[in-house]
């Protein structure tokens, strides 16, 4: 796959382009592409000139890092200072936070230039982007189709060259699933790798932020430097993953231990099996040992992941009442009429489908049933794969039963698009890292992403392993040649 972020911070560094000029052909290529891709429902150029203007200050007095100078998008769930953050929900319109994520913190620090905020399904509740209150996306590869979701504008811009990298939160692989159905590579950090402080809330236990980029390598250099403990927020954890980009030349599968799980092959679409099973034919003919494992519970993921994010978002979206965020409904009696009909306006069908199923398996009398009967069973799958990483260094997987959808799929069928989500969901239930990278088209020309899944810390493990297939392996989905920047 291209490299993107190291050939643009050669040249920045070589003084062959400025950060300004590099920020002024992005911000044409948004232009350009924007109003078909669809992929940043707002952006901030005169921050982003302004951002690029002292990243070339860092530039000449030799402070630069690895992203410094590099035009990015965020998500638009993850806050900066000042500048729109919606969730792309209507009870959100005209919230700008008035302060910066940590992630966000950390790259401005480091000289990165921010272009905008990208397109997302409501509240991240998706697998499409289409619930949008922005309508949806497009996939570069396929205007046709969707880009997958929830971070579906930030798969979208990476692929079209609309932003060298972009960060995304996926909570059961929203960062995942949409890099493959666009043919990038995302990756889903362990849970408490990476900061969630400002990151908007959607399911606490699961929500992780997490990178899409162009390649493995651009990949693990945003992964290195959006990581680390941080003290706003409680659940991130102090882990020393040494650099994982530098190392990526000395990434070598011999003797790896792959593990393979039937069960992640069930119901996915042959075209897709087949892929994955060559992937794992390569790395086996470049010496990894492949074992066979079991997990049994794989079948309840979906109904314990739909339990447990239902249930959080139920009580995350309480805050949204008209009164401190957003939208506030008009022409109101009273506060409680204001409450009732700001939410009853503000979000959309997914959205309050999802408050109802989780406010329902809270209440008194059925939170044992559901509720409590989802974490005893996400103990019960987190077990599993402690015991396959005891044997195992990796896991390989296919990232989603499918390939990007036609337009439209997710409103004809709510439970068809939860039941896409099998493959991806496992892995923020039990907070283990994941990354997905593209294998190759299927008969369609739409690209097809394996996962490659490891025990908690372990991304140095999955980014060499992955980076190994990107260089080395003879399939592989093409990049996207319409509109490169350089
Ligand atoms: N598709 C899943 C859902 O709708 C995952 C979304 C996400 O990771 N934010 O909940």
């Amino acid at each position: 796959m291209r490299e993107v972020i190291a050939p643009l911070s050669k040249m920045l560094a070589q003084r062959e382009i400025s950060s300004q000029e590099l920020t002024e052909k992005y911000i044409s290529a948004i232009e350009a592409g924007n109003g078909t891709i669809n992929a940043y429902v707002s952006t901030t150029f005169d921050k982003a000139l302004e951002n690029a203007k002292k990243a070339d200050e860092m530039i000449r007095e030799g402070t630069a890092s690895a992203l410094t100078g590099i035009p990015m998008a965020l998500k638009d769930n993850i806050c900066s200072d000042g500048d729109l953050t919606t969730c792309c929900s209507k009870i959100l319109s005209g919230f700008r936070p008035y302060y910066d994520a940590t992630v966000w913190a950390k790259l401005k620090a480091q000289g990165a230039v921010m272009l905008g905020k990208t397109n997302m399904d409501e509240f991240a509740m998706g697998s499409t982007s289409e619930t949008s209150c922005y309508g949806a996306p497009l996939n570069p590869r396929n205007t046709a189709h969707v880009t997958g979701g929830s971070s579906g504008g930030a798969a979208a811009a990476v692929c079209a060259n609309m932003a060298a990298y972009g960060l995304g939160s996926d909570t059961g692989g929203s960062v995942r699933q949409p890099a493959s159905f666009c043919g990038i590579v995302g990756l889903k950090p362990t849970y408490g790798a990476v900061s969630r402080y400002g990151l908007i809330a959607y399911g606490s236990s699961l929500d992780q932020i997490g990178v899409l980029a162009n390649s493995v390598r651009d990949t693990a250099v945003v992964f290195d430097s959006i990581r680390g403990v941080d003290k706003r927020d409680q659940t991130s954890v102090d882990f020393d993953f040494g650099n994982t980009a530098d190392t990526l030349e000395n990434a070598d599968v011999k003797n790896l231990k792959i593990g393979i799980a039937r069960e992640y092959f069930e119901g996915i679409n042959s075209e897709i099996k087949d892929a994955v099973m060559q992937t794992v034919k390569f790395y086996e003919s470049n010496g990894a040992e492949i074992i066979e494992v079991k997990l049994p519970v794989l079948k309840q993921a979906l109904p314990v992941y739909y339990i447990i994010a239902c249930a959080e978002a139920s009580s995350n979206l309480g805050r949204y009442d008209g009164i401190r965020y957003g939208y506030r409904a008009e022409n109101c009696n009273d506060v409680e009429e204001m409450i009732l009909k700001t939410r009853t306006q503000g979000f959309g069908d997914e959205v309050k489908r999802r408050i109802m199923l989780g406010t329902y398996v809270l209440s008194s009398g059925y939170y044992d049933a559901y509720y409590k009967k989802a974490c005893l069973l996400r103990e019960n799958l987190i077990a599993d794969f402690d015991e396959i990483f005891d044997v195992c260094d990796v896991l390989i997987a296919p990232t989603a039963p499918n390939t990007a959808f036609p337009l439209h799929f997710s409103g004809a069928s709510p439970v068809d698009m939860y039941l896409s989500d099998i493959a991806t969901v496992p892995i923020n239930i039990t907070g283990v890292p994941a990354i997905s990278v593209p294998v190759k088209n299927d008969s369609q020309e739409l690209p097809i992403g394996m996962q490659l899944i490891g025990k908690k810390f372990s991304e140095k493990t999955l980014l060499d392993a992955a980076y190994f297939y990107e260089k080395n392996a003879q399939i592989g989905v093409a990049d996207f040649d319409g509109g490169v920047v350089i």
